[in-house]
């Protein structure tokens, strides 16, 4: 990891060095004395009777940002703000800085500030209700005048930057307490779930940095605000965030006291309602920057003078905010102003649990031990009523993320408009068809349009029944592919699971995983692939009857995220061909570019299929699902009978899935889901290295899957460890499941959106976990 080198000791300068300098450049005689602090910052007394901050520049800080710093201060001073700032003295030649050589060769940079009178926050003793609303009003006011000032150097990334804090996030690996490793990364989840709604709220120039040293008090008021270093643009709120962080600090009720401050503020800049929901995320992501920035310099420098003043207690704050829900600390924010944070949390999971048993048929299952209650999404997060956020790994519907924008949009336009059936012509539906048919190769070129995963299955198979005029099918052992009672019947994940016959219908011949793992034949290689392959022939050969077709997910999900061996679907096909029947590829769970290397999986293998099917992530969670075949297998089917799907393919499911096709080309997801998928699976296969339990880290793109076993030799299945896992990653905030016919494969297959540090962290939080387990 690159370990800044930042505020390591800086060459200095003599007094007396500085004391020429004044002389020299400003004029004026006096004495010189070392602030305390980090930055290189002196006191002149001078002659004048005046006091003035000598302030020397680090040399990585541009010109353009001492021009930010003055331009801000003279903008609030004649803004009327009635608090003093370190107004900057133009030296004798005019200019903001002097540029000087001390005796030792090194180069400075000075400016001369006005000195800032007042007693600092941090040793002002304990904060009357007054003055946290005072502080509160400052920063509003200093907001409201910085509004309307927009300077080319404010747009800057700064390590300090709270929008951006983020960034602090691989640092939690410097920290060398287990415990408090754990706690960085849950507050930092916080933070980074929270952290992509600061594109929703305002941004503006802010000072950024209204810490505890730098907000100075006189009479129970603020009257002075140092250190313009890290002004920046960013979303106005964390101007409010950083103070909050700060004063909180030690405070016996933090959040009582943030909200006088929040009061104070509110009252003359209203803080509105998503300003407010991520308000307790932010300062929680200050307190995170804080810990990690200091494990990073303990890695530089353990001693340093100035470097951990605020540590200890920024932990120990991280500590009592661990302990509150999200909603709280929002609610209590906000519990002296008019303004509420809209995180309603609704009916709890008690209640919920009643009225469905009363009225919800008890066959549909419910995810966890402790169920959760999830209120909204957003991206790769689901938040739940206490506003906590889960980092989702499982929902692969939610292709382009969560209520992505653009998706939203499309359908509240379309809904708006006209929703109709395609008995009419309207302009969505041909587009679409050419659209999707255009992501396929040749001549897979005609589209259908139903409503979910099953229904589109159930089409697949009438479409080669009537083509071929047969009605036996092959299928893959352990495979899933809907709820109809056909389905149902083709399904062994069904049929021969809880509740199922136990036995496949006399129309269903099932032939083998293609597990290189687990299964009759071992290995990822060509030969495994082709004698998988030739399985299928073997089945073929045994019957008595002809096959309609071969139904097959191009990637096996309920089967436990299976990659079939190279060459298993170019054999397979042959034989199926072969007998006449046709080759039905399921994309249901891994189409629209999740595999990384195609937009669809069984491009991987090298093959066509006869016809395909998809849906899930069609419509990134609207009911839409879509078969694609060939000309003369649609045109048999055209035989008297109409087909006719009533919701299939409407205007707004069109537009819903047609947006869906511009978030995935225009953000690139399926590159995207090849390069993280890659480093996802990389990161798989080394925690596999640490850990025997996992037998085998597989997959392709963003779905991934990790085998556990007891025993590497019996490949004896850990369902149990692989459940705890599951609920331990909960716990953390992370979504997982449970798969595969013996229940110990973890699948992953998140949301596309997600990123290289949720990854990262996903990854910490395994090994944590792993380590753990009994
Ligand atoms: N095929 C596969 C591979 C699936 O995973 C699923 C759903 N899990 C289906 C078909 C059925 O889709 P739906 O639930 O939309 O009917």
């Amino acid at each position: 990891m690159h370990v800044e080198n930042q505020n390591s000791i800086a060459p200095q300068p003599t007094a007396e060095e500085l004391i020429a300098l004044c002389e020299q450049a400003y004029g004026l005689r006096g004495t010189v004395g070392r602030l305390p602090g980090e930055n290189l910052n002196f006191l002149l007394q001078g002659d004048d009777g005046q006091s003035y901050v000598l302030k020397l520049a680090g040399e990585d800080l541009p010109a353009a940002v001492i021009e930010l710093e003055h331009r801000m201060i003279e903008h609030l001073i004649s803004s009327g703000i009635d608090i003093s700032l370190p107004r900057i003295h133009l030296n004798r030649s005019g200019q903001l800085e002097t540029e000087f050589r001390d005796g030792d060769g090194h180069s400075h940079r000075a400016r001369l500030l006005e000195y800032v009178g007042g007693t600092p926050w941090c040793e002002a003793g304990p904060p009357s209700t007054g003055l946290l609303r005072d502080l509160g009003r400052i920063l509003a006011e200093i907001d409201l005048a910085l509004a309307d000032l927009d300077l080319p150097p404010a747009h800057r990334e700064h390590r300090w930057a709270l929008a951006s804090a983020g960034v602090h996030r691989a640092k939690i690996e410097l920290i060398d307490d287990p415990g408090r490793q754990a706690l960085a990364e849950k507050m930092f989840h916080l933070y980074a779930a929270y952290a992509p709604r600061l594109a929703e709220v305002p941004h503006s120039l802010i000072h950024s940095d209204a810490n505890d040293e730098n907000v100075l008090v006189a009479n129970d008021r603020v009257v002075g605000l140092l250190d313009f270093a890290d002004s920046l643009y960013n979303p106005t709120i964390c101007e409010l965030a950083v103070a909050l962080a700060y004063a909180m600090l030690d405070h016996p009720e933090p959040l009582q006291a943030g909200a006088e401050i929040v009061a104070g503020y509110h009252a003359i800049r209203p803080v509105a309602q998503d300003e407010l929901e991520v308000l307790f995320p932010l300062v929680v992501g200050r307190l995170c920057t804080t810990v990690a920035v200091a494990a990073e310099r303990r890695s530089i420098d353990p001693d340093h003078p100035n470097w951990y003043v605020t540590e200890a207690r920024a932990w120990d704050l991280l500590e009592r905010f661990a302990a509150i829900d999200p909603t709280d600390a929002a609610a209590e924010l906000a519990s002296a102003i008019d303004s509420k944070p809209g995180m309603e949390s609704g009916a709890g999971i008690p209640d919920l649990l009643r009225s469905r048993r009363m009225h919800v048929g008890s066959s549909l299952s419910i995810a966890y031990e402790q169920p959760l209650k999830i209120v909204r999404g957003s991206g790769q997060y689901l938040y739940d009523h206490r506003g906590r956020p889960y980092l989702d790994l499982v929902n692969n519907v939610c292709h382009v993320g969560h209520c992505h924008p653009h998706v939203v949009a499309a359908g509240q336009h379309q809904m708006e408009r006209l929703n109709t059936n395609t008995r009419y012509l309207y302009d969505g539906l041909a587009e679409y068809a050419g659209r999707l048919a255009a992501t396929l190769p040749d001549p897979l070129e005609v589209c259908f349009f139903v409503n979910s995963g099953s229904e589109a299955n159930e089409l697949a198979l009438r479409l080669a029944e009537t083509y071929t005029g047969r009605h036996d099918w092959l299928v893959i052992d352990g495979a899933y592919h809907g709820n109809t009672s056909r389905l149902v019947g083709l399904s062994p994940y069904k049929f021969m699971g809880p509740g199922g016959k136990g036995h496949p219908e006399p129309w269903v011949h099932v032939v083998p995983m293609p597990d290189g793992y687990r299964g009759i034949h071992k290995g990822q290689d060509r030969s495994t692939g082709e004698a998988y392959g030739d399985e299928v022939g073997r089945v073929i050969a045994g019957l008595d009857v002809p096959v309609a077709g071969f139904l097959a997910e191009s990637l096996l999900g309920c089967g436990g995220q299976i990659v079939p061996p190279p060459g298993y679907f170019q054999r397979a096909f042959e034989h199926v061909r072969t007998a006449g029947g046709l080759c039905v590829i399921d994309e249901v769970q891994v189409g629209f570019g999740r595999a990384g290397t195609h937009c669809w999986a069984f491009e991987a293998q090298g093959v066509i299929p006869d016809i395909v099917v998809m849906g899930k992530p069609i419509g990134n969670g609207h009911p839409l699902a879509a078969v694609v075949t060939t000309r003369p297998i649609a045109e048999a089917f055209a035989n008297g009978m109409e087909y006719f799907s009533t919701f299939g393919g409407n205007p707004v499911s069109c537009a819903i899935g047609m947006a869906v096709l511009d978030v995935i080309e225009e953000e690139q997801l399926q590159n995207h889901a090849l390069e993280l998928g890659g480093h996802f699976l990389a990161g798989l296969k080394t925690l596999k290295e640490k850990h025997e339990l996992i037998g085998e880290a597989r997959g392709m793109g963003l779905f991934l899957g990790l085998e556990l076993v007891r025993d590497r030799e019996t490949l004896e299945p850990a369902a149990e460890d692989a459940a705890e896992l599951v609920e331990r990653m909960k716990a953390r905030g992370v979504l997982l499941s449970t798969d595969g016919p013996l229940h110990n494969v973890i699948k992953i297959k998140p949301p596309m959106v997600l990123n290289r540090d949720d990854v990262d962290m996903v990854l910490r939080a395994l090994n944590d976990e792993m380590s753990k387990l009994p």
